[in-house]
């Protein structure tokens, strides 16, 4: 193995994917959802494969329940 300065390294690539996207996310949109949070509300998509309704925010943000998101994601290393 060679030893390279910009070697790159297996990282958790969807978890700082997460991350960018909630940094880019609309500040008026954080607004409103803590408003609703407050109120008793929650924010629900369903879930891209299966049709389920998905509170979770990490699910929410994927589309995808944490189920159908290990499907999708070994789906894709097959195909
Ligand atoms: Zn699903």
């Amino acid at each position: 193995m060679t030893t390279q300065p910009d070697s790159t390294e297996q990282e958790p690539v969807n978890d700082r994917l997460d991350d960018h996207l909630e940094m880019l996310r609309d500040p008026a949109d954080k607004l409103l959802r803590a408003a609703l949070a407050q109120g008793g509300f929650r924010l629900a998509v369903q879930c891209e494969r299966c049709g389920t309704w998905l509170v979770a925010p990490s699910s929410v943000k994927r589309h995808l329940g944490p189920v159908c998101a290990r499907h999708a994601q070994s789906e894709a290393g097959v195909a």
